[in-house]
């Protein structure tokens, strides 16, 4: 239990209540690490590693996650999950506020595997950033002088097939996942852009964010029926061998929404497949959490699923894993919150 505790960690961030909530009472209610859950037909109480309140900032939340990042450069895998129904603060989480809004265009084109330096890099507001940009920066920050490369890819899975954000804008070209001795779990033709400034990585994180978008306006919510990770890969000198870093890898995943749909309102069939591409990828990473936490029989289903496959050789050995469930405290969100810690619960 020890170690699966230093491995695995879970986090609940509640969101303040918003606008969009349309009500103002809570349901959610917190002290210290442990959260109630109470309306008038539930009272549920549970506890976390972490329970980051509606008060939190973006700089509390990346604290909590910056071991984890640290540890990347010494050669062990980070992988931080945000999980949650649409709307509770995933994207808010790991990209950061009004991070879509001031999303510039990019200037320029870059052809893969070429250090790329950046024409115009725009100041970036480190105050409302999420764990993404946070992490980039403190990355090249711990790593500046070191004789590593640091690449960039940035991918999507939606029902089950995986598209490059940065190479591969109108999602035409499913991409497959490969295995090999020497370089583990990859997925095949991922553009991997080789960065050697922040300021460039966040470029890259900018664009192929705004492909995400662009595809979600077009195509009805797209996004939030999608997983979206950005991977940092470090690999150290070859040259350099006794002691130093091999490689190791960061995924930083923003998951579909975790709602349940509505069964029995019309659905199209789109709308079917992407409920079951949603619930197989969502169920089977529960059941790979649950594994890693040390409970059930010890099989972990990896292959069940394309997130889970592509997250085998960074959730298991040499990794640590941060699950962010974020949640919504007003009170019509209850069933959906209920069942948002009970995933979280399966890290226990
Ligand atoms: P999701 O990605 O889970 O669908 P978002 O991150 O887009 O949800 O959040 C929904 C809305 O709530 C956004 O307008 C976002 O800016 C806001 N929001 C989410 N979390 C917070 C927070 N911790 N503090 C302030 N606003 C938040
Ligand atoms: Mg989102």
């Amino acid at each position: 239990m020890e170690e699966s505790s230093e491995h695995l960690k879970v986090a609940i961030r509640v969101r303040p209540i918003l606008e969009i909530d349309k009500v103002q009472d809570t349901a959610v209610y917190l002290n210290e690490n442990t959260i109630q859950v109470t309306d008038s037909t539930h009272m549920v109480t549970s506890s976390y590693d972490c329970v980051f309140s509606s008060d939190s900032t973006q700089q509390q939340v990346f604290e909590y996650v910056k071991k984890g990042i640290e540890g990347v450069s010494r050669g062990f895998n980070c992988t931080i999950l945000a999980y949650g129904q649409t709307g509770s603060g995933k994207t808010y989480t790991m990209f950061g506020a009004e991070w879509e809004s001031n999303n510039p265009a990019p200037q320029v084109y870059y052809q893969n595997r070429i250090p790329r330096p950046v024409k115009k890099t725009l100041p970036i507001n480190t105050s409302k950033i999420g764990i993404i940009p946070s992490s980039i920066l403190h990355l090249f920050q711990i790593t500046k002088g070191k004789p590593l490369t640091i690449y960039c890819s940035f991918l999507q899975i939606y029902n089950e097939k995986i598209f490059d954000l940065l190479q591969n804008p109108n999602r035409d070209k499913p991409l497959s996942i490969r295995e090999e001795r020497d370089n583990g779990i990859f997925v095949e033709n991922l553009a991997e852009y080789v960065v050697e400034k922040a300021e460039d990585c966040i470029f890259l994180l900018k664009q192929g964010d705004r492909n995400r978008v662009v595809r979600q306006t077009r195509f009805n919510h797209h996004s939030s029926r999608s997983h979206t990770i950005f991977q940092i890969l470090i690999e150290g000198d070859k040259a350099n061998k006794r002691g130093a870093l091999k490689r190791a890898k960061m995924n930083l995943c923003d998951l579909a929404g975790s709602e349940k749909f509505d069964k029995e309102g019309s659905m199209v069939k789109d709308h079917i497949q992407e409920m079951n591409s949603i619930n197989k990828s969502l169920t089977t990473l529960g059941k790979v959490i649950s594994a890693l936490a040390g409970n059930g029989t010890g099989h972990v289903p990896y292959r069940e699923s394309k997130l889970t496959r592509l997250l085998q050789d960074s959730l298991a050995v040499n990794t640590r894993t941060i699950l962010i469930a974020t949640i919504s405290p007003a009170s019509i969100y209850v069933e959906e919150t209920l069942n948002t810690l009970k995933f979280a619960d399966r890290a226990k």
